[in-house]
């Protein structure tokens, strides 16, 4: 009787297992990668922060340890804009998505990446051109409709270092690549994308506190991702970004876990 009980339950395992490798099988080949690179800084105190205060806008406690309590848990604290995070269109525009309102088809699409390293070298407040994505499209061949474009600057490299990365000058402004409002119109008109992301503090270059390419974007609905790295390790095109920012109720924006899934 045991045996046959034993038997039973054995036959039922075999068949779960047998619908969820079918079910593997399908979602395979749906979306079809080899690959996934990280995109995303690791959340720590110790990131430069848009202000630059001394205190981090982001803190932890310890609220048990397995030692004690069995298990370990925190709670934490940050700014909604600190690390590599996600501007919502509501972070500039009233009325328009806050963070969890952003539709989840929106956060999985192709991505795109401009590697302007080269014109950055020596400059600073370089700011991304339409030429840039015309020289870009020449190569690459035309960006996607609906897609999620990057801007590799190289400012990545100064991420470990917050005084080189905010790169303020004696009279307070901060100096650092971002995209030219005219690239930006180009980008939402004419390639319908749904996000632009960059490996610097901001879309809008560090000199220019109008904000113009959030003001931009976020009325169109397109939302920006800031603090990017990693993007050195991605093609210039034909990888499908998945954006995953925090759900938060009524989020100007929030940490986010960036993955590039190449092919
Ligand atoms: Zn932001």
């Amino acid at each position: 009787m045991v045996r046959w009980k034993t038997l039973a339950i054995g036959l039922g395992l075999a068949l779960a297992l047998l619908l969820f490798a079918q079910h593997r099988n399908a979602m395979r080949e749906q979306i079809s990668f080899t690959g996934v690179i990280d995109l995303t800084h690791t959340l720590n105190d110790h990131s430069p922060s848009w202000d630059g205060a001394a205190q981090s806008p982001y803190s932890v406690r310890t609220l048990g340890t397995i030692e004690h309590d069995g298990y370990y848990y925190r709670s934490f604290t940050t700014e909604e804009h600190y690390g590599t995070h996600l501007d919502a269109p509501a972070h500039f525009a009233k009325r328009m998505w806050t963070v969890d309102q952003i539709p989840s088809e929106r956060l999985v699409r192709p991505l795109v990446v401009l590697d302007v390293r080269s014109r950055v070298k020596g400059h600073p407040d370089y700011e991304v051109t339409v030429q840039d994505i015309a020289d870009f499209e020449s190569k690459h061949g035309e960006i996607p409709d609906g897609a999620v474009v990057m801007a590799l600057t190289g400012w990545e490299d100064r991420w470990s270092d917050s005084g080189s990365y905010r790169n303020v000058s004696p009279d307070g402004v901060m100096h650092f690549p971002g995209y030219s409002l005219e690239a930006a119109q180009f980008l939402v008109k004419t390639r319908n994308v749904v996000g632009l992301g960059i490996d610097t503090m901001s879309i809008d270059p560090g000199a220019n506190t109008a904000f113009p390419v959030h003001h931009f974007t976020a009325n169109e609905s397109v939302y920006q991702l800031e603090n990017v790295g990693n993007l050195a390790l991605v093609p210039a095109s034909g990888a499908t970004l998945v954006v995953a920012p925090i759900k938060l109720d009524n989020g100007s924006g929030g940490p986010a876990r960036l993955l590039a899934l190449v092919k």
